[in-house]
């Protein structure tokens, strides 16, 4: 598994979606699971943007690793963003036995989150709901991170900034240079 962390705006979607496509791996982001979901109450999380709790965050990813049994490698969005979601994850018996290859952060300053995401325009892009998601955002990384790192891990960060092509192609460097491909 490849674990992709950034805020919301940082081009995780696009640049896991790309990769997947590229390397024929799957892209699983929980953000994108919760936008689908019908239940109410995370609908009404969503809008505030605060994280949805971590047993319903549990649910979506043991069924979407559950249907990805024949799948090479996962490219994990969104996933984890607490500690007690990083540990569910390095348990076997959750993860189904699928290493954390590598975790790639996405750096992108605040001011161009929030152009990228005033384009974008969705409803959960107020710019006061995207403050809050970032700030959100910095008190659980710090934690999953020293965690990641903790557990020997490789932690990867790259600037996020430039064209979807130019962060597109420092990832598969990356990647390549650690032989994940
Ligand atoms: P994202 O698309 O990754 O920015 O996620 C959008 C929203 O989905 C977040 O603001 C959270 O409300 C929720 N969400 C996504 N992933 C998680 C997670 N791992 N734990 C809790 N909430 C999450």
């Amino acid at each position: 598994m490849i674990v992709f962390f950034g805020p919301a705006g940082a081009g995780k979607s696009v640049q896991g979606q790309m990769l997947a496509a590229r390397l024929g791996w799957r892209w699983l982001s929980t953000g994108q699971m919760f936008r689908e979901s019908d239940d109410p109450e995370v609908k009404e999380i969503l809008k505030t943007g605060e994280l949805i709790s971590d047993e319903k965050t549990f649910d979506v990813v043991r069924q979407a690793l559950n249907n990805s049994v024949d799948v090479k490698r996962l490219i994990i969005d969104g996933f984890p963003r607490t500690m007690a979601q990083a540990q569910w994850l390095m348990d076997d018996k959750n993860s189904l036995g699928r290493e954390v290859a590598m975790v790639i952060v996405l750096e992108v300053p605040e001011s161009v989150i929030q152009e990228r995401l005033q384009l974008r325009g969705r409803a959960q892009d107020k710019p006061e709901i995207v403050a809050r998601r970032m700030n959100i955002y910095r008190q659980e990384m710090y934690p999953v991170l020293s965690y990641f790192a903790d557990k020997g891990i490789k932690i990867v960060h790259l600037d996020g900034t430039g064209t979807v092509g130019q962060v597109h192609d420092k990832i598969m460097a990356e990647l390549e240079y650690n032989e994940l491909t």
